[in-house]
């Protein structure tokens, strides 16, 4: 790919997680309702039926905008764009896709250690359609569930240079939307959905014909069908021939994108004004508009990269560590609330910090292994942060070994229990009894003759094959720091 530049262009979809649906009052979640039981007169389009903007939407619109640095114009009016389908009973979507609410904006990605930033096209408010079921060969089944959802559409520039940007770009965007809290944005689930653009020129010339790819259902399916197509197209302008400019859709198990339409003359949808909404008015007062700028803005959450520089300075984490601790919210929320549990046992600042390294340290090992092996998701799993908290507590204190702190933590995972119980259970506390430990170091030190003859000629590997020994036979239920000291004052 030396020869060609790569131009990508996306189109993102972001079903809201509103209450209820775009124009009506319908429940807008109907993942596991009965097909066409959350329909209503407004949502199938009857005629003589008003729509009634959710205002909400309109609200995480803007919110969505001002975080990714885009221009919000004065106003918008909502639009009828007009064409059947099947799912479309009335025959026309309403939208804003003209009359843009967000104009361009910005998104900062770091790929590979460099800053990239991907400029918007604009950003806009629509409605989702239906969906069709299709049965078989000859049938399909309309469900109306869908229409009528609240959609953000966010629209790149042609400025996203490879799949692996693409890809990563659609990653922030999902963590900023998931930040917000204004759509679940889960790719598997259809509620981010994402068409790619994507054609080749010889750098710096002109653009060269564009590929819309469909069907991407996730980040993985992203990259790969636009690394297929980066490869296609350039094998095609080696062979000096045209590239067709068509929509071909991505099928997962070939590992190829094949053609499903031309594109024709750009359809003609005759855009006309909504004449049963009124306008959208945005202003800086009351009087100048329905939706106050000021006001939206003061609700907008700390973001990712917001919260990484925080997590830097707060909790002198590295930076690599408070990236990847931020990427997502709910790994964000999960160490914060460790480090809050522990905060409550009234710690000095300097502590804190240490101890919040430890709870980084013990989230981004133990539970992403955990995790990974599982293959699970933060959302779902059984530990909670108040007894990853307890946990860091119990070693810290020298009540337990690092040693049985990993085996209980397995067992917190598994069963969710709190650690104070599985040492019960198990009989995990820690040998105290300076007696009982110094009886084996005893016992240790008379049995390895060799070993204290090594140390006390100056070699220290000696001590910690010794403080081994004596951690075998606790089974690793000593603390080793003592065991340490002590065996040291023995073989002076
Ligand atoms: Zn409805």
């Amino acid at each position: 790919m030396t020869k060609y530049e790569t131009v990508i262009g996306l189109e993102i979809h972001i079903q809201l997680k509103t209450k209820s649906k775009m124009f009506c009052r319908c429940d807008n979640f109907s993942v596991k309702a009965e097909p066409n039981t959350n329909i209503c007169p407004v949502c199938l389009g009857m005629p003589g039926t008003l729509p009634k903007a959710n205002k909400k939407a309109i609200e995480w619109l803007y919110l969505l905008g001002i975080a990714l640095n885009g221009k919000i114009r004065d106003g918008f009016q909502f639009e009828r764009k007009n064409y059947y389908y099947p799912d479309l009973p009335k025959a026309y979507q309403i939208t804003s896709s003209t009359d843009k609410p967000v104009d361009g904006g910005f998104l900062e990605l770091e790929i590979d250690r460099e800053t990239r930033k991907v400029e918007l096209d604009h950003i806009h408010l629509e409605e989702d359609a239906g969906k069709l079921v299709h049965g078989g060969d000859d049938y399909s089944l309309v469900d109306l569930n869908r229409a009528g959802t609240p959609l953000i559409e966010l629209v790149t520039k042609p400025d996203i240079r490879s799949p692996k940007e693409a890809k990563t770009f659609v990653q922030r965007l999902r963590a900023i939307v998931r930040y917000l809290g204004i759509s679940y944005a889960n790719m598997e689930e259809g509620n981010l959905r994402c068409d790619a653009n994507i054609s080749l020129r010889k750098a710096g010339g002109k653009l060269g014909e564009k590929v819309e790819i469909k069907n991407l259902n996730s980040f993985k399916m992203l990259e790969r069908a636009l690394e297929y197509e980066e490869k296609r197209q350039s094998e095609i302008l080696e062979l000096n021939k045209k590239i067709i400019q068509e929509t071909r859709g991505w099928d997962d198990a070939k590992g190829k994108t094949l053609p499903q339409r031309l594109k024709e003359e750009t359809q003609d949808y005759r855009y006309f004004p909504e004449p049963d909404l009124p306008p959208i008015l945005v202003g800086k007062t009351e009087k100048n508009g329905e939706f106050l700028i000021g006001e939206i803005k003061n609700k907008l959450p700390e973001l990712p990269a917001e919260k990484e520089k925080r997590f830097e300075k707060e909790y002198g984490l590295s930076r690599a560590d408070a990236k990847i601790l931020t990427a997502e919210i709910e790994i964000a929320r999960f160490f914060e609330q460790t480090v809050g549990a522990i905060e409550e046992t009234d710690k000095s600042a300097e502590e804190m910090r240490r101890y919040a390294k430890k709870a980084a340290n013990w989230i981004l090992t133990e539970l992403f292994y955990k995790m990974k092996e599982k293959d699970e998701d933060i959302t779902k799993i059984k530990i909670i942060p108040f007894h990853l908290a307890s946990l860091i507590d119990l070693i810290e204190s020298g009540q337990i070994s690092g040693k049985i702190a990993k085996e209980i933590f397995n067992e917190m995972y598994e069963t969710g229990k709190e650690p104070e119980n599985i040492i019960k259970e198990k009989g995990l506390e820690q040998i105290t009894g300076l007696e009982e430990l110094e009886k084996i170091i005893k016992e240790v030190i008379s049995n390895n003759p060799k070993s204290v003859e090594d140390y006390k000629k100056g070699k220290e590997a000696a001590l910690g094959y010794l403080v081994g020994q004596v951690m075998k036979e606790t089974k690793g239920k000593a603390n080793p720091q003592a065991v340490n000291e002590i065996l040291k004052q023995k073989l002076v």
